[in-house]
């Protein structure tokens, strides 16, 4: 796929009306926000943007968005690779009003004039993010077997029975509660 430069800010009529597609990729340059999480291998963003009326002279913006994140693993907390890839099509519309008369199947692109196509793009990768991440069952980095580092595990067995100090009050508050109800 060739790394030409998407636009950044489009016009609507004109797009609308010529049925413009753009497509391109976008880099931490672009998504500053995201320059973290890209994968390193290939840190760009594919998008493309396909303007378009449908039948009922509804303006709308096809978007079609796929990239590589690096993400925690939440069972081993090792980096898990992700591909992640959406596709939505969009309503645009001029404010909240326009956005409530959309039929469904349509989300609203809140736009007036011109559409802010990184922000787009942004916008779409947001959504795409996993809220937990995982590698596939049974592909988690296996726990260190022989480990040298006792005092890592001395410093927890020695934190753990201070730590079930407050429950054991707790729980002796909750059962005082039970008899008092009782
Ligand atoms: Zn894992």
């Amino acid at each position: 796929m060739s790394a030409a430069p998407l636009p950044n800010r489009v016009n609507i009529r004109k797009a609308v009306t010529r049925c413009a597609k753009y497509s391109g990729c976008l880099g931490s340059e672009q998504l500053p926000q995201f320059a973290a999480l890209l994968d390193p291998a290939r840190p760009l963003v594919d998008i493309s943007v396909e303007f378009g009326e449908n039948e009922e002279g509804r303006q709308f913006a096809s978007v079609e968005m796929d990239a590589r994140v690096v993400l925690e693993c939440q069972r081993c907390l090792q980096p898990v690779h992700c591909e992640l890839k959406a596709a939505s099509r969009l309503g645009l519309v001029p404010g909240d009003e326009q956005a409530r008369q959309l039929p469904a199947g349509l989300e609203p692109l809140i736009a007036v004039d011109e559409v802010d196509l990184w922000e787009l793009a942004g916008e779409e990768l947001a959504l795409a993010l996993p809220v937990v991440a995982y590698h596939p069952q049974g592909e988690c980095e296996p726990p260190k077997s022989d480990r040298d580092d006792r005092s890592d595990k001395e410093e927890r067995d020695f934190t753990e029975p201070a730590s079930e100090n407050p429950f054991s009050v707790l729980s002796a508050l909750l059962d005082s509660g039970d008899m008092k109800e009782k």
